[in-house]
């Protein structure tokens, strides 16, 4: 059986692009070394392809930055701003990617946002009235080319024109449908270029197939494949979605003049079923995504392989794929020295994924694969029992109880209390919680990991910073302080090493945005606290200052879904046992003097279904309580937190409002302030701070640009419930720029109030 990857990871193993890109935008290196190290990475990761077997191997799932803005830029949806910057093709693509502050000009980046149900985020392309759309470079045809001269065709990777619509932001008065024509003939000149070079497969994802479609949604997709499908000629098309089923269109697909469809047989909840009641298509391919592109558990080679039977009694032409592009696991389990073999047993990164393929895709040919040794081998992993279970855990969470997932008194008659208690006036300012984590930050963790300092050494260092933050803040004028997080490398990682039921990785690294990578944790068993995590630190910082210092926690939502998850209990289950252990260092926290407690749930959309029809039922539902669990034992008079990374909650706010936090900032400043007037309709409880200003570029917001942003904030937000903060943690930042930030945010403050 042939095999298929839909993409690889493309940071490399060691993160070389990460470090080569960092010191482009430090002016470290040339455009060139650059690109030559891009260049490598893309031929190992081929040859790693091509030596692992894998048939259909991709090109163009390269990226800079990322496959979106790639596309856009493709199809030449630059929006003018960022074409009177004047800068190299390069550099323009990065300006979009990452704002530009220099001496061709100042302008913000554009959005960033969630990539369907992942950890990744792309670049939202700003369509304006006047883009032209059409094909406009031809990076696709450069890397399948740079392949072909390795011996090896691949198929390109493309986001289809259905996708790019959807997620592209009409900033005019025109919409998609408007743009569909030039879209159509973007692609078409696309297809015509291929057709010229004599290539042979061509992948289309459109994996917004997957999310619920209205009959508009399908008059769209037919008017662009309508059009679009007469011209493909030689080139076979596989139209590749994946993160879920495609309920909403299948029977369509099937009629349509697609070679290949690449279905998600994982995240796919029907796509069996849908398999079952209209059948396949005899002239079509079915690119079966079997191998979990997401997770790092190893493939159960006897499901997947009744699956396979399955399909092959149906006499389908199946091609053995992932399930989603390889992007969203570390690549290799090889370099990783410290976990025992009897847990690197049970998983698989990329590279070992590669290998699944090829023996399931073998073991699918072999009448009696239960005599196989591959196939014997793995079912023995599943098979004996995992060293996980963690008994008082589970009776703990038996008892719990429905009243312990209620805060009293209510949160109306909580904030003014807090408000005296906490001696807040109006438009608090705050932080989100780390500040820059500079080099000697780093290597202090570095080096105490490694056994070079003594733990004294690296609580007196950490305390030394924690000092300097603190009189920082003051000096600056912050009303509630944070410690800085100087122990953190990585809000999740921090806290599953301090819990049980964890595993770390090494160089588990997973792309997240740009040049920015985290390496999840893995949830192998049953989680619990093992001591107190955070109280040293936060009740160090509280007693060099007479302003409240927040605690600060990740809350068990975030926690789980930047982990790799169990397979084997409910992620409600998972969820529950996390958020007891977090409500233990809360009440720890509080028990110490701490009066203001913030638990980020920067990733509790991330999960959300991408099916509205499931939001509730399979998530929200205990999503919500378990963030509850949490800090319902509190006090009133103690202020809860929130923070989230985004602002796509429009359509969830009542859920969001029932975590029945007293405060939550989010994100904000990059994107359009229409949720405040959703807040508002909703009649939010919750005090708020929309973020003022973008952290996710150096620039610095001077202080008349703060105050028009609050001042647009305070016509929709009760000025009782404003607080203003930047809209997400500094710790990417550096430290001029976050001095001169954080300083222009408290005059904004203060012209504000008078
Ligand atoms: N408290 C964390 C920080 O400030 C929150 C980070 C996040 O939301 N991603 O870094
Ligand atoms: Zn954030």
């Amino acid at each position: 059986m042939k095999t298929s990857v839909i993409g690889y990871p493309r940071i490399g193993i060691l993160r070389e692009l990460k470090f080569a890109s960092e010191k482009y935008f430090r002016s470290e290196i040339g455009a060139e070394e650059l690109l030559q190290t891009a260049k490598e990475l893309r031929k190992t990761h081929w040859l790693t392809q091509k030596n692992a077997g894998i048939d259909y191997i991709s090109s163009n799932d390269f990226s800079h930055y990322d496959l979106v803005l790639d596309t856009a830029v493709m199809l030449g949806i630059i929006p003018k701003r960022y074409q009177e910057l004047q800068l190299s093709e390069l550099d323009t693509y990065f300006a979009m990617a990452r704002g530009y502050q220099g001496d061709s000009g100042d302008v913000k980046a554009l959005a960033m946002k969630k990539w369907f149900n992942t950890n990744y985020h792309y670049i939202v392309p700003e369509v304006e009235d006047d883009t032209k759309i059409r094909l406009s470079n031809d990076k696709l045809w450069k890397e399948y080319e740079q392949a072909g001269a390795l011996g090896i065709e691949t198929k390109p990777v493309v986001i289809g024109a259905y996708t790019m619509l959807k997620l592209c932001r009409y900033t005019g008065v025109k919409n998609e449908t408007n743009f569909i024509e030039d879209m159509v003939a973007a692609y078409k000149a696309l297809l015509d270029r291929c057709q010229k070079e004599a290539i042979n497969w061509i992948q289309i994802e459109e994996p917004a197939l997957v999310q619920d479609m209205t009959k508009e949604d399908i008059e769209v997709f037919h008017a662009v494949y309508d059009a679009l499908l007469p011209y493909k000629k030689d080139v076979h098309i596989l139209l590749q979605t994946y993160f879920g089923d495609v309920r909403d269109i299948y029977e369509d697909l099937l009629a349509m003049p697609f070679d290949g469809i690449g279905l998600d047989f994982l995240e796919g909840k029907e796509t069996v079923a849908l398999i079952e009641k209209y059948g396949f298509a005899k002239d079509k391919i079915l690119f079966a995504g079997l191998v979990n592109g997401k997770n790092i558990w190893k493939n159960h080679y006897d499901k997947t392989l009744q699956v396979l039977e399955g399909l092959r009694q149906k006499e389908i032409q199946v091609v053995l794929s992932t399930s989603c592009s390889l992007l969203h696991v570390p690549y290799t389990l090889e370099n990783e020295e410290k976990l025992a073999k009897e847990y690197l047993d049970h998983f698989a990164f990329a590279k070992e994924k590669l290998t699944e393929l090829q023996e399931i895709g073998t073991l699918a040919e072999v009448k009696n694969y239960q005599d196989e040794e591959a196939y014997r081998k793995n079912q023995k992993f599943f098979t004996r029992k995992r060293d996980c279970d963690h008994d008082e855990v589970k009776e703990r969470l038996s008892k719990v109880t429905k009243k312990d997932y209620v805060r009293v008194p209510k949160r109306s008659s909580r904030q003014q209390l807090q408000k005296e208690v906490l001696g807040l006036g109006d438009f608090p300012t705050t932080t989100i919680g780390s500040f820059p984590q500079t080099k000697d930050v780093k290597a202090n963790r570095s080096a105490y990991r490694r056994g070079e300092i003594t733990r004294q050494e690296y609580v007196d260092f950490n305390k030394k910073k924690i000092a300097d933050c603190v009189k920082w803040q003051e000096d600056i004028g912050l009303d509630v302080l944070v410690h800085g997080e100087y122990e953190r490398n990585d809000m999740v990682e921090y806290f599953g090493e301090a819990l049980g039921g964890f595993l770390f990785t090494q160089k588990a690294w997973v792309q997240s945005y740009g040049t920015r990578c985290v390496k999840p944790p893995i949830i192998w068993g049953d989680v619990y606290r093992k001591s107190p995590i955070t109280v040293e630190w936060s009740v160090y910082a509280q007693s060099l200052t007479k302003k409240p210092m927040k605690g600060m926690l990740t809350g068990p939502v975030t926690i789980l879904n930047w982990s790799f998850p169990r397979e084997d209990i409910s992620i409600k289950e998972s969820i529950s046992q996390i958020a007891l252990a977090i409500r233990d260092e809360v009440l720890d926290l509080e028990e110490n003097g701490i009066r203001v407690i913030q638990i980020d749930e920067a990733a509790l959309r991330e999960k959300l279904p991408l099916r509205k029809s499931d939001w509730y039922r399979e998530y929200l539902d205990f999503a919500i309580p378990a963030f509850r669990l949490t800090h319902s034992g509190v006090k009133p008079e103690t202020q809860i937190h929130t923070h989230m990374c985004y602002s796509e909650f429009t359509d969830i706010i009542p859920a969001i409002d029932d975590m029945d936090a007293d405060v939550i900032t989010f994100e904000a400043s990059r994107s359009d302030l229409l949720i405040l007037d959703s807040l508002r309709e909703n009649h939010f409880e919750t005090e708020v701070g929309p973020g003022v200003y973008d952290i996710h570029s150096p620039r610095v917001p001077s202080v008349k640009e703060i105050v028009k942003a609050v001042r647009i904030m305070l016509q929709k937000i009760e000025k009782e419930k404003l607080w203003i903060n930047p809209d997400c943690g500094l710790k990417t930042r550096g430290v001029a720029e976050t001095d001169a930030s954080l300083r222009n945010m408290v005059q904004a403050a203060k012209e504000i109030r008078s």
